[in-house]
């Protein structure tokens, strides 16, 4: 008699909890009904898309998708740490040619304050190769997570607001403000939090979780959906969760320690007053004109432009820096240029650009405040569509639009006609001189070519923004395979 009694109301316990739970999310609800304080690693795997972030084929298009054939992160919400794997291949957009897509494989950490990949090594095993500036964006993604964001909501004060049927729940992590959506069913439906960019400033990262299913004794989302600066990065279809198995990711040697390294700049010189400026991943040049400086380019951040410019001003004492070219709207070509607008330079780029930096700009950069951030100067603009050219009525420095490349649509190249100087970004990376040319060509470095021809260019060195060396026309005919040409 009395076990009965007790089951009866057992049952009429779980439909009162249920019913009051569909009533009201709450975080501590959320908290038990997704058994966050007893989550300590959490490993969940799937398949989807992943899109390259910063990377639009033009400032109006979202960011290029990839098939994601296999996805594994891997969580340890002690230490915390995080491992991600991914294969994933290119979606070649129908109208648009790119280089073959091949399947890349991806194999990232971060641990406390260190972050590096994994990456296959010319011979033998995968190495490590630290990547400390990745750090912020890895642990957002660790608190990005449905357990993560409740622990982490547990763990950093957090204010909880009702909200209809649910919850909004906000606290801040390191530099990061975190806000939470809890749904009437408790559970965890969007985490949005912002993160530096050096083009978009404080940058929305929003992570919708939907369709939550019971894996194995834990409630997780089979669908996660997350989003970057407006567009898709993620769109992952989750198979199988696995919780507090053993997540335990050493930090390897190479990352224990490491720091963002300085900034260096080099300068070869390819003709008079004009410069070329490396020492890192990205390249630019710096023309000295009659009464200031003309800069190609304007990589990376700000702490790249900060060393160019002071290389340039090194190189060319007492001039201005009047005009920055920029060859497209990259992320890794564009991130430099709001110190290139304080610094007091006219923006000179594709017409298509410059709605989507004047947006961009204005925006707030207050989680990485930059100088033009502080100045709030605004931006000035030469725009054009088609051949533009900038001089001192001495040197002509001629802009052209490289027509029909896949890479970006609103991409152009500097020509230098008396010096025959050519600067371009991503349609010719040289490699380095004593390696093999490569089995296919890139067909943006054809394209290229074909433009170089088209516009009859009699190029004598070529100064690509990637690479290890001042190049020829010689060089780009082996890179595409070709083409003897008696022409040029
Ligand atoms: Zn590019």
């Amino acid at each position: 008699m009395r076990t009965w009694i007790a089951l009866a109301v057992g049952v009429v316990t779980a439909v009162t909890l249920t019913a009051c739970g569909s009533k009201a999310g709450t975080l501590q609800g959320s908290t038990a009904a997704l058994g966050a304080a007893d989550t300590k690693s959490i490993e969940y795997s799937g398949t989807g898309k992943w899109f390259q972030f910063g990377q639009a084929p033009n400032p109006t298009l979202p960011w290029p998708a990839f098939d994601v054939s296999a996805f594994t992160a891997s969580i340890n919400y002690d230490t915390p740490a995080a491992r991600m794997q991914m294969t994933r291949k290119q979606v070649v957009e129908p109208g648009r040619v790119r280089p073959a897509p091949v399947d890349q494989k991806v194999d990232q950490y971060v641990s406390g304050t260190a972050a590096w990949n994994m990456a296959a090594a010319p011979a033998g095993a995968p190495a490590a190769q630290a990547q400390p500036a990745a750090v912020e964006e890895r642990t957002m993604e660790i608190w990005s997570t449905p357990q993560g964001f409740l622990k982490a909501a547990a763990a950093n004060n957090a204010t909880s607001q009702a909200t209809g049927t649910g919850s909004e729940v906000t606290f801040t992590a390191g530099k990061n403000k975190y806000v939470g959506t809890i749904n009437g069913q408790n559970q965890v439906e969007k985490v949005q939090t912002w993160i530096n960019n050096p083009v978009l400033g404080d940058t929305l990262v929003e992570t919708t979780f939907s369709d939550y299913r019971d894996f194995n004794g834990v409630q997780f989302p089979a669908h996660i959906a997350r989003q970057q600066g407006g567009y898709p990065v993620l769109d992952l279809t989750v198979s199988s969760v696995t919780r507090n198995g053993a997540v335990d990711l050493a930090v390897p040697e190479q990352a224990r320690n490491a720091t963002v390294p300085p900034v260096t700049v080099t300068s070869d010189k390819l003709a008079d007053g004009v410069y070329y400026l490396r020492g890192g991943t990205h390249h630019s040049l710096a023309i000295d004109q009659t009464d200031h400086i003309v800069i190609v380019e304007g990589p990376l951040d700000e702490a790249r432009s900060t060393a160019v410019i002071a290389k340039a001003k090194e190189l060319i004492p007492n001039k201005p820096i009047k005009y920055l070219i920029n060859t497209h709207a990259h992320f890794d070509h564009s991130g430099g240029l709001r110190t290139y607008v304080d610094e007091g330079a006219t923006i000179v780029t594709h017409e298509m650009n410059k709605a989507y930096y004047e947006k961009a700009w204005s925006a707030p950069h207050s989680l990485n405040p930059d100088r033009l951030e502080q100045s709030k100067k605004t931006a000035m603009f030469e725009t054009f569509t088609d051949k533009h050219v900038v001089t001192d009525g001495r040197r002509a420095i001629e802009i052209y639009p490289i027509q029909g490349s896949g890479h970006n649509d609103a991409f152009v190249m500097v020509y230098l006609p008396r010096e025959r100087v050519l600067a371009e970004a991503d349609a010719f990376t040289p490699a380095a001189a004593d390696a093999p040319p490569p089995a296919m060509p890139n067909p943006f470095s054809v394209n290229l070519y074909d433009n170089i021809q088209r516009l009859k260019l009699d190029v004598r060195q070529i100064a690509a923004l990637h690479g290890p060396r001042i190049t020829t026309m010689a060089d780009l005919r082996t890179a595409i395979g070709q083409r003897t040409n008696t022409t040029n």
